[in-house]
C-alpha cells in the first residue's frame, strides 16, 4: 500500500560532505527522484558561481543583509564557512514541513549540529566521503571558477570537515555515483516508513480493529 497522500510528519534531511564529494549532485538526484523532498535553498554572502542562479543554488545576500536576517532569528541554523556565511531560512522550512513535505538540506556539519540540536527526532542525518583525498581535490581543481589559494583552503577544511563523521546517522561513501545514490535513496525510503512518521496510520488501525 502506497502511503502517498496520507498524513506524514515531514521529516529534515541533512546531507554534509567536504566540498567536491558529490554532495550537490546527491542531493538534486534525490530532489529530482521524490516530489514529496524540496530542498532547502540556503541564503550566502558568497558570491555566485559561473550558471548559478540567485533563488535557486541559493540567495545570494550582502552581509548587511545576512546580519540582519541573523538579528531577526530568520534562519534555522546558520554558520561561516570559507569566511563566508550560509544560513537555512527558516519561514519557508516550517511552511513545507507544514504542508507535509520533506525538507533536504546540503549543509555543513556546524548546521547539522543546530538542526539537530533543534529537532532530533525529526531529523535523519547522512555523511558522504570520497573515495579518497585526491579525488576530492581533483574535483575540486576541475571548478574552474575558485582560485588556486581557495582551492587549498577547502582542501584544509574537507579534512576538518570528515572528522565530523561520527556525528551523523548514515555514512556513504561515494566511490560510485550510482551506488552512493542508491544508497542514499534507500535510507530516504526506509526513514519515511518509520511508523512515527506516518500519522495517518493511528486512524487506520482503529477503523482496523472497529471492523467488523
Ligand atoms: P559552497 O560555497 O561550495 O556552495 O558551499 C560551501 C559549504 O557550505 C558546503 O559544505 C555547503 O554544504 C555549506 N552550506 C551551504 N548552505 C549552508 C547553510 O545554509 N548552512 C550551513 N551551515 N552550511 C551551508
Amino acid at each position: 500500500m502506497s502511503n502517498s497522500g496520507r498524513a506524514h510528519r515531514g521529516l529534515l534531511l541533512v546531507i554534509s560532505s567536504p566540498s567536491g564529494a558529490g554532495k550537490t549532485s546527491l542531493s538534486r538526484r534525490l530532489i529530482a527522484e521524490f516530489a514529496q523532498l524540496e530542498l532547502s535553498v540556503s541564503a550566502t554572502t558568497r558570491r555566485p558561481r559561473l550558471g548559478e542562479v540567485d533563488g535557486r543554488e541559493y540567495h545570494f545576500v550582502d552581509r548587511v543583509r545576512f546580519e540582519a536576517m541573523v538579528a531577526n532569528d530568520e534562519f534555522l541554523e546558520w554558520a561561516e564557512v570559507h569566511e563566508n556565511c550560509y544560513g537555512s531560512p527558516r519561514a519557508p522550512i516550517l511552511e513545507r514541513l507544514a504542508a507535509g513535505a520533506d525538507v533536504l538540506f546540503d549543509i555543513d556539519w556546524q548546521g547539522a549540529q543546530q538542526i539537530r540540536a533543534a529537532a532530533r527526532a525529526d531529523t535523519v542525518q547522512v555523511f558522504i566521503l570520497p573515495p579518497t583525498l585526491e579525488a576530492l581535490a581533483g574535483r575540486l581543481r576541475s571548478r574552474a571558477s575558485d582560485a588556486p589559494d581557495v582551492i587549498e583552503r577547502r582542501l584544509a577544511r574537507a579534512r576538518e570537515e570528515i572528522g565530523h563523521w561520527v556525528e551523523y546517522d548514515y555514512v556513504i561513501v561515494n566511490d560510485d555515483f550510482d551506488d552512493a545514490y542508491a544508497r542514499l535513496a534507500a535510507i530516504y525510503r526506509a526513514e519515511r516508513e518509520r511508523r512515527e512518521r506516518n500519522l495517518w496510520l493511528d486512524g487506520f488501525v482503529g477503523g482496523l480493529l472497529g471492523e467488523g
